[in-house]
C-alpha cells in the first residue's frame, strides 16, 4: 500500500479524536456536531470504510455512492493517490487479524514480529486517511467513531498520533433497550443486510460492561480518555460540546458552539464513511431524551440488566442522571 510523499519530512503529531463506546450511545449525533466546530472534521465510523465504503461501495452520510463521493475521492488521492491503489481485501483481513479484543495480549506488547508488522501496516492506513482529511479540509482536528473498543488499542501504538479518547457511554437499560429493536441500514446494499443486528438484554449487558470498563482501562496505559455520558448531552447539548472541548484541549468560543442549543443541534451535510442512520438528517434537530426504555424495557430483563453492569456503572462512578461524579 502506497502512501503519498513517504520521503518526506517527519510530520507533527496529528490530534485525533476517537468516539470510543458500545453501539446505540448517542455517538453519530455527537460526532456530528463535533463535526459542526470549525477546525474539526468528523469522518463518521473509519472502521468501515475497507469494507462498506471500497468494496460495498454504500452511501456516503452526503447520499453518493462512496466511490462517487468527491470529498472521499479527494481523500483517497492524497493519502493513497486514488482508493484503486489501496488492497481494500487486504485491510479486511488485516482487521481480523489485529483489530479484535480478543488480541488484546498482543496488542498490548505480547505480540509476534509477525503481529507487529501487520499492526502497523493496519494503523498506517488509518493515519494516511487521517493526514489527508486535515490536508483536504483544513481542519486541524480529525474525529473518527469508529467506537471499536480494539481499534483504540491499535491506534494507540501509532507514533504519528495524538490520540484522545472521547468515551461515550449511556445508562446500560437504554442501550440494552436500543439493541432489541429492529433499524433499518439505508444505506444498505444489500451485502452486509438490511437491518442493524439486534441482541439480546443480556447479552449487551456483558458487551456495555465489558467494552467500558476496557476503554477506561487505555487510561492507565497514558492515552486521554474523557467521559462523554449521553444524558449529559441531551440535557444540553451546547453546554455538554463547550464541556467537551475544553476537556480535549480545543479552543471554544460563542461561534465554535454555534451549531449547538439547549435542546437543539443544527447539522450541515456530513460525509460519514458509515454509522447510524441519522447520519442522513440535516438541518436544526430538536434533541430530547429516549427513555423509551422506562416503559418498553420488560421488568424482568431491566432487572437482569441493572445487575449485570451495575458493577462496571460503579466503577465509571456513572450516573444516569447525566452527571458522573468524581473524575471524569
Ligand atoms: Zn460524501
Amino acid at each position: 500500500m502506497s502512501q503519498a510523499d513517504p520521503s518526506g519530512p517527519e510530520p507533527a503529531r496529528m490530534p485525533v479524536l476517537y468516539l470510543a463506546g458500545i453501539g446505540r450511545s448517542g455517538s453519530t449525533l455527537l460526532e456530528r456536531l463535533l463535526g459542526e466546530v470549525p477546525g474539526i472534521c468528523s469522518l463518521g465510523e473509519v472502521m468501515h470504510l475497507w469494507r462498506r465504503g471500497l468494496l460495498l461501495n454504500e452511501r456516503c452520510g452526503c447520499s453518493m455512492p462512496f466511490r462517487e463521493c468527491s470529498f472521499w475521492q479527494q481523500i483517497g488521492q492524497e493519502a493513497f493517490g486514488g482508493w484503486d491503489r489501496v488492497d481494500a481485501p487486504r485491510m479486511t483481513a488485516l482487521a481480523r487479524t489485529v483489530d479484535d479484543v480478543a488480541h488484546l495480549p498482543k496488542l498490548l506488547g505480547a505480540g509476534h514480529r509477525a503481529f507487529a508488522a501487520d499492526l502497523a501496516e493496519y494503523v498506517s492506513a488509518y493515519e494516511a486517511v487521517y493526514r489527508a482529511a486535515r490536508t483536504v479540509t483544513g481542519a486541524q482536528v480529525v474525529v473518527d467513531s469508529s467506537k471499536a473498543t480494539s481499534l483504540v488499542y491499535c491506534l494507540r501504538t501509532a507514533t504519528g498520533l495524538d490520540l484522545q479518547v472521547l468515551h461515550v457511554v449511556r445508562d446500560s437499560r437504554g442501550v440494552a433497550y436500543s439493541w432489541t429493536r429492529k433499524v433499518r441500514r439505508p444505506e444498505s446494499t444489500g451485502a452486509e443486510g438490511d437491518y442493524m443486528p439486534t441482541f439480546s438484554p443480556a447479552r449487551v449487558a456483558v458487551l456495555w460492561s465489558g467494552h467500558n470498563l476496557l476503554i477506561q482501562a487505555v487510561r492507565a496505559l497514558g492515552t486521554p480518555v474523557h467521559l462523554a455520558p449521553y444524558e449529559g448531552f441531551v440535557a444540553d447539548p451546547k453546554a455538554f460540546l463547550r464541556s467537551v472541548l475544553h476537556r480535549c484541549g480545543i479552543p471554544a468560543d460563542e461561534s465554535t458552539l454555534a451549531a449547538a442549543g439547549a435542546d437543539w443541534v443544527e447539522l450541515s451535510v456530513s460525509h460519514q464513511v458509515s454509522g447510524n442512520p441519522m447520519r442522513f438528517q440535516a438541518g436544526r434537530i430538536p434533541v430530547r431524551r429516549d427513555e423509551a426504555w422506562r416503559q418498553a424495557l420488560p421488568a424482568t430483563q431491566r432487572r437482569v440488566v441493572t445487575g449485570l453492569t451495575a458493577p462496571v456503572s460503579g466503577l465509571l462512578r456513572y450516573q444516569s442522571s447525566g452527571r458522573p461524579v468524581g473524575r471524569r
